[in-house]
């Protein structure tokens, strides 16, 4: 593969910096610009030494200038706790963090791609999702702050590529676990797990009917550079995920099952607008990228139980 200078926004964070890694080893220069909002430096601090990798602390909402060939955008958190911390820098973060990369792209003749998400088609009354689907979304809710924001930036995408012929790649991500999730983000693969090493309580949210779609990390890295380097004119917007879906019950169970915990499972509140089920369909990621997930939910926990049992 021919060697790029790859901006990462958000490359401190978890998907990332497991994307920092991947390119890096792939041969690419490396421009990682996070604020550790939500990222550490624990997560790329091997890196730091690496002649073809830098790290700029900076806010994605400010204007960039640098030069490069390849643009990941990344920078947004990504957990429900952190996104309704600060809504409105959320918002801000989606809706201006894409524009100023929008502009880099445009100036630079970089290719672009944003880190979409599968909360954009909301609480889904279709199942599963194809990228056909234009999405249940409230608007004035907590989640809408993220949902929208995201939402807003997928139309920056296209306008920019319509009007101005920026080349644009739209990849809606659904449920991503593993390695480096924050421990304390709240998300529920790294709660889980954290409560079962624990030895604490495990908290389901509502009655655990609920549905996700877990895809572990080094899939989805694999599905990200795909889109990047795919063939010119395809846009997307494509899914990637993995279409297993278990309800939020099961993976408790699971993790139980796989620590050998003795934790127990307590009921609270479901949060507002929580979606009831989701479930990608990734037939167009198959065909456009010969992309499908091999590491299935077993597999991915064990790797990510691993990996939280020397840092909990
Ligand atoms: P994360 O919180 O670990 O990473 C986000 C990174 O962006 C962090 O390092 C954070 O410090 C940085 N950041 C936030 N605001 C910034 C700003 N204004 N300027 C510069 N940097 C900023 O989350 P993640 O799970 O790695 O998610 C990465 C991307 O993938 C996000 O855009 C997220 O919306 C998207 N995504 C993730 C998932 C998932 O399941 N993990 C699902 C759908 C979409
Ligand atoms: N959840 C839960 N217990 C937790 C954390 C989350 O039951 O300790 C539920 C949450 O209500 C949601 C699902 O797990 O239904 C996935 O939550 P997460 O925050 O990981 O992602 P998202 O809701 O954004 O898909």
């Amino acid at each position: 593969m021919k060697k790029n200078r790859v901006l990462v926004t958000g490359g401190a964070g978890f998907i990332g910096s497991h994307l920092c890694d991947r390119l890096l080893a792939d041969g690419n220069d490396v421009i990682c610009v996070d604020n550790l909002f939500t990222g550490s430096k624990d997560n790329i601090r091997h890196l730091l030494e690496n002649p073809y990798f830098e790290f700029i602390r900076h806010d994605v909402t400010q204007p960039l200038f640098v030069e490069c060939d390849q643009i990941y955008n990344l920078a947004c958190p990504a957990s429900p706790k952190w996104y309704q911390k600060d809504p409105i820098y959320t918002f801000q973060t989606s809706v201006y963090g894409a524009m100023n990369c929008l502009g880099l792209a445009k100036r630079t003749g970089a290719r672009i791609l944003q880190a979409s998400t599968s909360e954009i088609y909301g609480d889904p009354n279709i199942q599963p999702q194809p990228e056909s689907y234009w999405g249940n979304v409230n608007t004035i809710g907590i989640r809408s702050c993220y949902d929208e924001g995201k939402r807003a930036a997928e139309t920056l995408f296209f306008d920019y590529h319509r009007k101005h012929d920026v080349d644009i790649k739209v990849m809606r991500i659904f449920n991503t676990y593993g390695p480096r999730m924050d421990i304390g983000d709240g998300r529920v693969v790294s709660n889980f797990i954290v409560q079962a090493l624990r030895g604490e309580d495990i908290t389901i949210y509502g009655e655990g009917n609920q549905t996700r779609s877990f895809c572990y990390v080094d899939d989805l890295i694999e599905g990200m550079v795909r889109l990047m380097n795919s063939r010119d004119g395809f846009t997307g917007p494509v899914n990637i995920g993995n279409p297993g879906e278990f309800t939020i019950k099961k993976l408790a169970e699971i993790v139980i099952e796989l620590t050998g915990s003795g934790s127990k499972l307590v009921y609270e509140p479901l949060p507002s607008d929580d979606p009831t089920h989701r479930k990608p369909l990734i037939d167009l990621a198959k065909k456009e990228l010969n992309w499908e997930p091999h590491i299935q939910l077993r597999e991915g926990l064990k790797r990510t139980i691993e990996y939280f049992s020397k840092v909990v």
